[in-house]
């Protein structure tokens, strides 16, 4: 019985797999079926059309089409009666890509001890190709000692390779951070410590560090397992970072919350890890500073501000009795809707540019940057996304000139990056 059921069932069954999988592959694009790996994008070698069409296709240069790119044309299935690609339909007109987005940060999966950020590079330049953002210096975020967190510059190294004229990366946040964080546990500088940070600084600027960071003297924990950092910016260690910096000729990129005088952790920071009294450090990264004038130092996410302290009389002095200090700009997402814009701000509660805030880039065209301080994982959903967005809305409000400068050439020159 049982045998004689399976030899009537069987044709029909054949039958219908037979059905159902031609008609899947018939509903397959011809992009579907070039990409071989299913990674929603094309590779030269996946691609199997004439090779000038790809260049034509991959509109970003990236070396890839992705399914975006391939929307409307023969690859998804948009052909016309003469079999010519279909002209898209009227869209906006696409963002030149001029700016240098100066900090970010890419994570990803943890793979036999190496993250893969691969995924979350294309989401990165998905969002570049929106917002104009050509060029994207990523970093490790600050970390310090026994963190599960261990990102280093070298995680970059393999995005960095893939898309040369999309990122760059800067090093340190995952080891010289790690070892100010260490002399301070331990207390002192040792000449062994002292010797393993010149090491691994000249080993940076070696492998094509274009600067160091994210370094930090003053980090607030914002979740639980996220770690309360805090050095004294005139810390024996900074003030040889600072020596290496002009040394290699690599500017330092520095995460610190302003506090000009001793007062208490604002209650939306939970204590611990945070602590309940903040200790002032203007006065320590003025000495930093002056420390040595050839060190560039890059004093990172000016329009954040969690402290309400970063004003623009603060600014000013410090940009005119420091020359070697350079100021990027975070314009944080969501800041205007979740209405937590500070007077503090650049930007008022409608999104628009404050006058004495203009004034002050005016007087200080070529020391302003950009660093939208994305956090990019694989699901982008961060709430640092959509901070290159507000950013470069920022920047659209600028005098054409001042736009250039704050919007790239300060960071050409600062990073000394190719054109
Ligand atoms: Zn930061």
């Amino acid at each position: 019985m049982k045998r004689k059921f399976s030899v009537f069932i069987c044709p029909v069954f054949v039958g219908i797999a037979f059905i159902f999988l031609t008609t899947s592959l018939m509903a397959q694009t011809p992009f579907e079926h070039m990409d071989r790996n299913s990674d929603g994008r094309l590779s030269r070698s996946e691609f199997r059309g004439p090779p000038p069409a790809f260049g034509r296709l991959d509109r970003n240069n990236d070396g890839y089409i992705t399914d975006r790119e391939a929307a409307g044309t023969r690859l998804s299935g948009g052909m016309d009666t003469a079999g010519q690609v279909r002209t898209r339909p009227p869209e906006k007109k696409s963002t030149e890509l001029i700016y240098v987005d100066t900090h970010n940060h890419l994570v990803g999966r943890r793979v036999m001890g190496r993250y893969d950020l691969e995924k979350s590079a294309r989401i990165a330049i998905e969002a570049m190709d929106a917002t104009g953002v050509k060029l994207n210096l990523l970093m490790p975020m600050p970390q310090t000692v026994n963190q599960d967190l261990q990102l280093y510059f070298e995680d970059f190294l393999p995005i960095v390779e893939q898309y040369p004229n999309r990122f760059a990366a800067l090093g340190g946040g995952g080891s010289l951070n790690v070892m100010i964080q260490q002399a301070l546990r331990e207390g002192h500088v040792t000449t062994a410590m002292e010797k393993k940070f010149d090491a691994r600084a000249s080993e940076l600027a070696r492998k094509g560090a274009v600067g160091f960071g994210e370094m930090t003297a003053e980090h607030f924990s914002m979740t639980e397992k996220h770690p309360y950092e805090k050095a004294p910016p005139d810390h024996p260690l900074f003030l040889r970072l600072a020596d290496l910096a002009a040394k290699h000729d690599l500017p330092v990129d520095i995460h610190m919350e302003a506090i000009p005088e001793e007062m208490p952790m604002p209650s939306r920071f939970q204590s611990p890890p945070n602590p309940r009294i903040l200790k002032p450090n203007i006065a320590a990264f003025g000495r930093l500073l002056a420390h040595n004038r050839k060190a560039k130092i890059i004093w990172v996410h000016m329009g954040w501000d969690n402290m309400g302290k970063r004003t623009i009389a603060l600014t000013r002095r410090l940009l005119e009795e420091n020359p070697n200090l350079y100021i990027s700009i975070r314009i944080a997402s969501g800041m205007q809707e979740r209405k937590v814009v500070k007077p503090t701000f650049p930007l008022d509660k409608n999104g628009q540019l404050k006058q004495e805030w203009l004034e002050l880039f005016q007087k200080f065209p070529d020391r302003f940057l950009i660093g939208s301080d994305e956090i990019i994982k694989p699901a982008n959903n961060h709430p640092s996304a959509g901070s290159i967005r507000s950013t470069a809305s920022m920047l659209e409000q600028l005098p054409k000139k001042l736009k250039s400068h704050i919007g790239y050439e300060n960071a050409y020159r600062l990073y000394k990056l190719k054109k």
